[in-house]
């Protein structure tokens, strides 16, 4: 059933490298057109809902983004994942194992009714991911045996069963008290075969301008798309030591300074894939050609529109998926960029304050 994207892979979507390993492993080479579309923006921390018929992929993909953010050295529960039926939550454990087959230490459990509540408690006091039903789901929390205050990331598997109106199991109640025990800073992402206007307005309660991601018959499963943030962190911050070791050594600079070999080096370096980062300025980013550059961060908001095209004009070039991302300030720059918005007629998205971590 899932239709795969001819040409390309997993790894042009700069996911972590346990968790390629792991899709890799488990014979996920190339992404499905939903999960092309919806991993990228999921792991720019937006709010989705991502609406597919059944046996899309739409396991793998929050899967993806769950473990992609995660933090490992913290051993208390990060994701909590509600699913409709005992036979799905166990399903949904398998493939976060398999996916997350390469992440050394990683806890991932399931939480249902019918299993005692005392290997639940043991369970708990390590696990990054937590699966269950909303009723022993609901009664872990209430027990203190869940600590939700590391929770950075709420998903709704089958969505559209789970806040079912007339359901008999009646989970809505049972869903709303596990929300309102949440941190209020998460991310949410909502999983569903079928968006009936009453699971919209259900949504609606919980998200915040949610992305919805669908798949239209003719959708070759690409994206273009221009996101900014507001953000007054200082922007060397951005690029500190602590977001890039992800990274390694496949990092090159092309900047003022260099001579033109040590210039060409890191062009070659860039073109041969030895590399997946190249930090360089609007002078020596003039004339490059790498058509699989998916990822452009700007850290400031160029002169014009035309200096804005040419440089995002890198990402998602030739049917390549792209997606970049802007930092600018409140005031002057805020403005600078709603006028090559406008200008441009971008789609811009705002990002969540301060960045997730997993995106850089
Ligand atoms: P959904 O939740 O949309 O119904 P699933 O996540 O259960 O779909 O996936 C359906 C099937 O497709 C599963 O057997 C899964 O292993 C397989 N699958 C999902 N994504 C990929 C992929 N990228 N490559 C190969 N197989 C995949
Ligand atoms: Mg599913």
């Amino acid at each position: 059933d899932v239709l795969l994207n001819e040409g390309v892979e997993f790894s042009s979507l700069l996911l972590s490298k346990p968790v390629l390993e792991g899709l890799s492993s488990s014979g996920f080479q190339r992404p499905s057109p939903i999960q092309l579309k919806a991993i990228p923006l999921g792991r720019c921390g937006l709010d989705l809902i991502v609406q597919a018929k059944s046996g899309t992929g739409k396991t793998c993909v929050f899967t993806t983004i769950a473990l992609d953010s995660l933090i490992l050295e913290n051993t208390t529960t990060q994701v909590l994942v509600l699913a409709p039926t005992r036979e799905i939550a166990v399903q949904i454990h398998a493939v976060v194992m398999a996916i997350g087959s390469a992440m050394e230490g990683l806890e991932c459990h399931v939480f249902i009714g019918g299993r005692p509540i005392i290997q639940d408690k043991q369970h708990l006091k390590k696990c990054h991911i937590a699966i269950g039903s909303p009723g022993r789901i609901k009664q872990l929390i209430e027990m203190g045996a869940l600590m939700t205050s590391s929770i950075r990331m709420f998903v709704l598997d089958e969505a559209d069963k789970l806040l079912e109106e007339d359901s008999s199991s009646s989970f809505q109640e049972q869903i709303n008290w596990i929300f309102s025990s949440l941190p209020a800073n998460k991310q949410m992402l909502a999983l569903s075969a079928t968006y009936p206007e009453s699971l919209a307005q259900q949504l609606s309660r919980y998200m915040r301008e949610p992305t919805f991601v669908r798949l239209n018959p003719t959708d070759p499963g690409l994206l273009e798309l221009s996101i900014w943030l507001i953000s007054c962190l200082p922007k060397v911050y951005l690029l500190s030591a602590s977001r890039l070791p992800r990274f390694g050594n496949k990092l090159v600079c092309n900047v003022g300074g260099l001579s033109q070999d040590q210039r060409l080096e890191a062009m070659w370096k860039l073109k041969q894939y030895q590399c997946r980062v190249l930090i360089s300025t609007d002078l020596t980013s003039r004339g490059i050609d790498a058509e699989k550059v998916n990822l452009v961060i700007n850290l400031d908001v160029p002169q014009d529109w035309e200096t804005y095209m040419h440089r995002i004009g890198r990402a998602g070039r030739f049917g390549t998926l792209g997606v970049a991302v802007t930092y600018c300030c409140h005031g002057e720059e805020e403005n600078k960029m709603m006028a090559i918005a406008q200008k441009c007629s971008l789609n811009l998205k705002h990002l969540p304050d301060p960045i997730p971590p997993g995106i850089m």
